[in-house]
């Protein structure tokens, strides 16, 4: 099994932590979200620990929360011992209700509205990552009317292509995200910062991309921004104490996925961090890194329950499930693979090949397109895996489907992280009129 907290028992059936995926189906219904809670729990523990060991006791790696967010997430998250990084008022709102602590939050977005910056700064968000010049302005203002003085980061953009492997001198300057070292522009924000009262510079940001697995962006990402911080003490006469390297670790899909060892990722990190900084004689910053993806990813997979097989002689077959791009709209959206399989019979051999359509009037609704998988009938149970991140966060109402329920197996016993939406729910804001 690609994944060790799923195996198959003497009924054949697929388990997640070791319980049965069709009894999961049979109480909670389809279409199903299911996280195995102690992945999720033992990733944190690993980026907990890897960070410990490389940039120090006070290291705080944060859970990029717009890959999987719910009140009970943000619970399972502060338990770990994690910080969270939000993008909106909306994940801002949840991780109140939760309880989280608020100066564990970071707070993200290209285009925060007043709006979000004033409920950031009235619930004490600990560090708002400003995007830009317009944004730095408005928090100023904000924070002077509040009398209060605000935490921030600055997100740099510095420059890296992850997927060519190597800093380049355009790439991601032309982004919609962060401020350009290359332009002198980052230069320029950083000493604006510095100029206003209610404004409390602590350092630098960074996100160069996701599921990348090769270390090297990261280490010339890291290099790129410590030197940055090196140019700020140069420049401004000032020595800022915290770097932001971003998430962005992958995570595999298929068999085809590297995989890639979250704990030396980390390592490595701290060895450039500490290698650069030492050879301008800068002082260690501390570090924090935003991984979500691979927080939740491989935790996750969704039941469905299989309603027809088609075959076009010469074209191909396909397998249509009662869920689809509403659940999961990474392939509609770019092309995503993902493994599937057959839960009542889950170690037969894989010797079908499907196309494996959802349930949307919509010849897009697809969750993968010729995926080896075994014959399938009317009825059956099929997994897709690894649809922890970017699924329930991302799903839609489209064609009126009610959002799955989000179930967590720990310990050999479920519970409820979301209850399935229903058709009252679907209507609830509707108006008479
Ligand atoms: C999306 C995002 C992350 C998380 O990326 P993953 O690939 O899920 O690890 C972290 N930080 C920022 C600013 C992001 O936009």
């Amino acid at each position: 099994m690609l994944y060790p907290h799923l195996a198959v028992n003497e009924q054949h059936h697929l388990t997640i932590g070791g319980l049965d995926t069709l009894s999961i189906a049979r109480e909670y219904g389809t279409p199903c979200y299911v996280l195995d809670e102690n992945v999720i729990r033992s990733r944190c523990r690993v980026y907990r620990e890897a960070c410990a060991e490389a940039f120090g006791p006070k290291a705080l790696p944060l859970f990029a929360s717009k890959a999987l967010c719910f009140t009970g997430m943000y619970k399972i998250i502060a338990e770990e011992g994690l910080g969270i990084d939000c993008v909106s008022g909306g994940e801002l709102y949840t991780a109140e209700k939760a309880g989280f602590p608020s100066d564990h939050i970071y707070f993200h977005g290209n285009n925060k509205t007043d709006a979000d910056l004033k409920q950031a700064v009235g619930m004490h968000v600990g560090t708002i990552v400003v995007d830009g010049f317009d944004e730095l302005e408005a928090l100023e203002t904000i924070c002077a009317a509040a009398g209060t003085r605000q935490r921030i980061l600055l997100r740099i953009a510095p420059g890296i292509d992850p997927h060519t492997f190597r800093a380049v001198r355009t790439g991601s300057v032309d982004s919609k995200f962060g401020t350009a070292i290359q332009t002198g522009q980052a230069l320029e924000i950083v000493r604006k910062a510095l100029s206003l009262p209610h404004i409390d510079l602590a350092g630098c940001h960074c996100h160069i991309g996701s599921q990348i697995f090769e270390t090297q962006p990261f280490r010339d990402a890291a290099a790129i921004m410590v030197a940055f911080l090196v140019q700020i003490r140069k420049d401004c006469g000032v020595t800022l104490s915290e770097l932001n390297l971003g998430g962005g670790p992958g995570v595999p899909y298929t068999q085809d996925d590297p995989s890639i060892d979250y704990r030396s990722f980390v390592t490595e990190l701290g060895v450039i961090v500490r290698s650069v900084c030492e050879s301008e004689n800068f002082p260690v910053p501390s570090v924090r890194i935003e991984p979500g993806r691979s927080i939740v990813a491989d935790a996750g997979l969704t039941l469905y329950t299989v309603g027809g097989v088609k075959e076009i002689p010469g074209f191909k077959n396909y397998i249509s499930v009662d869920g689809g791009m509403p659940d999961n709209p990474r392939y509609a959206l770019y092309q995503s693979r993902y493994t599937a399989l057959i839960a009542d019979r889950a170690d037969e051999p894989k010797t079908y090949t499907a196309t494996l359509a959802g349930r949307c009037c919509e010849s897009g609704d697809l969750i993968g397109e010729n995926m080896p998988i075994q014959k399938a009938r009317r009825g059956d149970i099929l997994a897709v895996l690894c649809t922890g991140a970017y699924n329930y966060s991302m799903a839609s109402h489209y064609n009126r489907l009610p959002n799955p329920p989000v179930v967590l197996v720990r310990d050999g016993k479920t519970r409820l992280g979301v209850r399935r939406e229903t058709y009252a729910d679907l209507t609830a804001l509707d108006q008479e009129i």
